[in-house]
C-alpha cells in the first residue's frame, strides 16, 4: 500500500478531510503531528518537533527507513518548511525548501517579488524595538502593519495617517510579543513588514504546480470589500465573474509569482489585487485553500482537492483538473464580537435554504471568540453551490443571515475549560 506522510499540526481544519481522501484513494497515511500521541485511533503518527527542522527531518528519515513514503505532504503552512527540507532528504519530489522559505517569510516573499520585476507594494522591515515616532514620516500612506509570519490576515492592519500608524505598530507588536505567537513565529516575531496599502479588488487562485508550471484549479472572487482597518476574509466565490481576458491576466500573474519563488511542485493557494496600474500578488503560499473553504471545490467526477494534493504527491495523474460545472462559494463566518460563545441559533434553517451544502460551526460552546487582528480562528463555514456564482453567493448570504451567535461580552463570563467537549451542531 502506498505510504504518505501527512504533517498534520495542532491547530489544523484540515486533516479529516484529508484522512477522508486518503481512505478513498487507499492510501495509507502516518500522521506527523506536533504531539506524541496517537491522534486517529484508525492511523498511525509519528510525533514531529516542527520548530527544529533538522532534528525533524532525523525523525521523518528514522520512520521512513522502517518503510518507505510515497511522499511528504503539509496540510497548513505551519509544515511546508518541513516537507521540503524531508522529501529532499528522501529524494521524493518536493519545492525547494529555500522557494518555501519564502513563502514563510512576508519580507523574503517581497524581496523575491520586487527582485523578478513583478507589481509590489513598497515596503520596510521594522525593529519591535524601533522608536516608530522617528520613522513614520518616512513611511508613505495608507500602508499595511503586518507580522512576517503569521495568516489568516492575523496582525494584518491598515493605517491612514500617523497616529493610525503608530497605533497599529503598537498593536502588532503587543500580538508579537504573546507566547503562541512567538513560538508560531520563531526568530521572525522580533519585527514587522510596513508596506504600501494598494487598492482594488481582490481574488485567489488555487492551483497547482507541476514541473514549475502553474496548473489554475479555480479563481475565486471576493466579493466583500476588504479595505480595512483589518482584513476579515468572509466569502470566496468561483468561477470567477471577471472578464475572460483579466482572468487569463491573473492566472499568468500567480504563474510569475509562484516561479519569482522558485515554487515548482503541488499545491499553491495565492491572493492577488487588481487596480488600473496591474495585478499585484499580495501573498503566496505552498499549499491550498485554508479552513474548511476546500470544501466548496469538487472535480471531474467528484474528487476533492485533497485527493488531487495526494495524487499529485505520489506521482499517479488525477482524472480531472476541471471544477464541477455548477458554480460554489464558501462562507468563512464573520466574528461579529468578542466574548465566550454560547451557543448558535438558526442552524436548521441555515442549512435548508435551497443551494446551501454545508453549515459546520467550527468552534465550541464555552470557546473564547477573538475578532481580527488577534483572533485566529473562524466561528465555521459555509457552503453553498448555484447555477450561477451570483446563485451561490446569495444562498450563502440568505444562510449566515439565518444564523444567530450568542457571545457573552469579555468579563462577563469566563471560557469554560471543558469548551471543547460541547460542539455545536
Ligand atoms: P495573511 O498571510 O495573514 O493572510 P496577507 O499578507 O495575505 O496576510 O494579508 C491579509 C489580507 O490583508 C490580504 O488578503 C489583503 O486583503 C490585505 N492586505 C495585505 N497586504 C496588503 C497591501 N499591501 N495592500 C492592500 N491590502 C493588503
Amino acid at each position: 500500500m502506498t505510504r504518505v506522510l501527512l504533517l498534520v499540526p495542532n491547530s489544523t481544519y484540515r486533516a479529516a478531510d484529508f484522512m477522508a481522501a486518503a481512505e478513498r484513494l487507499g492510501i495509507e497515511i502516518v500522521v506527523g503531528t506536533e504531539q506524541d500521541i496517537d491522534v486517529l485511533a484508525t492511523g498511525r503518527s509519528v510525533a514531529l518537533p516542527y520548530d527544529d527542522l533538522d532534528s525533524a527531518v532525523g525523525h521523518i528519515e528514522g520512520a521512513a527507513s522502517a518503510q518507505p513514503f510515497a511522499a511528504v505532504v503539509a496540510v497548513d503552512d505551519v509544515g511546508v518548511q518541513l516537507a521540503a527540507r524531508a522529501a529532499r532528504r528522501l529524494g521524493l519530489p518536493h519545492n525547494s525548501p529555500s522557494a518555501v522559505d519564502a513563502t514563510r517569510d512576508k519580507s523574503l516573499l517581497r524581496e523575491r517579488l520586487v527582485e523578478a520585476g513583478i507589481p509590489s507594494p513598497d515596503f520596510r522591515v521594522v525593529p519591535l524595538d524601533a522608536d516608530l515616532d522617528l520613522l513614520a514620516a518616512e513611511i508613505p500612506l495608507p500602508c499595511v502593519v503586518k507580522p512576517l509570519a503569521l495568516s489568516g490576515s492575523r496582525g494584518v492592519i491598515r493605517a491612514d495617517d500617523r497616529e493610525q500608524l503608530l497605533d497599529a505598530f503598537a498593536r502588532v507588536r503587543a500580538l508579537l510579543e504573546t507566547a503562541d505567537v512567538v513560538a508560531e513565529c520563531g526568530a521572525l516575531a522580533d519585527r514587522v513588514l510596513i508596506e504600501s496599502y494598494i487598492p482594488g479588488i481582490e481574488v485567489s487562485v488555487e492551483g497547482l504546480l507541476a514541473d514549475g508550471r502553474l496548473q489554475t484549479l479555480a479563481i475565486f472572487d471576493k466579493p466583500d470589500p476588504l479595505e480595512g482597518p483589518y482584513f476579515e476574509e468572509t466569502i470566496y466565490v468561483t468561477p470567477s465573474r471577471l472578464p475572460a481576458d483579466q482572468q487569463r491576466a491573473v492566472r499568468s500573474a500567480a504563474e510569475r509569482a509562484a516561479r519569482a519563488l522558485g515554487l515548482s511542485d503541488g499545491p499553491v493557494h495565492i491572493e492577488l489585487r487588481i487596480n488600473a496600474d496591474g495585478i499585484w500578488p499580495i501573498d503566496v503560499a505552498a499549499r491550498s485553500i485554508g479552513g474548511l473553504c476546500a470544501r466548496a471545490l469538487t472535480f471531474g467526477t467528484g474528487s476533492s482537492l485533497e485527493e488531487l494534493i495526494l495524487r499529485h504527491a505520489i506521482g499517479e495523474p488525477p482524472p480531472s483538473l476541471d471544477r464541477e460545472g455548477a458554480a460554489s462559494a464558501v462562507m468563512m463566518i464573520p466574528i461579529p464580537a468578542a466574548g465566550v460563545l454560547r451557543t448558535v441559533h438558526g442552524l436548521s434553517e441555515a442549512r435548508s435554504i435551497p443551494g446551501v451544502t454545508e453549515v459546520t460551526i467550527t468552534m465550541h460552546a464555552g470557546q473564547r471568540v477573538v475578532p481580527l487582528p488577534e483572533g485566529s480562528e473562524y466561528l465555521g463555514f459555509i457552503v453553498a453551490r448555484g447555477e450561477t456564482a451570483a446563485d451561490a453567493e446569495s444562498a450563502l448570504r440568505r444562510a449566515h443571515a439565518a444564523l444567530r451567535f450568542d457571545i457573552t461580552p469579555p468579563g462577563e463570563a469566563s471560557p469554560d475549560p471543558s469548551a471543547t467537549a460541547a460542539a455545536l451542531r
